[in-house]
């Protein structure tokens, strides 16, 4: 299951920069990921500071 991205995002564009497959956007308030494009790595959840991308 893809990754996703909860309110607890605070917009720092971390998680973005590292997404090796360009998944992750800006969006209204919050990043969000494309979920028919996210290869699951986890690398967004192991950059995020706040711990806000989680597999559903
Ligand atoms: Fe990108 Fe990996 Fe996070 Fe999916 S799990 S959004 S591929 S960094
Ligand atoms: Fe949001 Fe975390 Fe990504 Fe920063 S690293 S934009 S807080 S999900």
């Amino acid at each position: 299951m893809a990754y996703k991205i909860s309110d607890e995002c605070i917009s720092c564009g971390a998680c973005a920069a590292q997404c090796p497959v360009s998944a992750i956007s800006e969006g209204d308030g919050k990043f969000v990921i494309d979920a028919d494009t996210c290869v699951e790595c986890g690398a967004c959840a192991e950059t995020c500071p706040v711990g806000a991308p989680a597999q559903e």
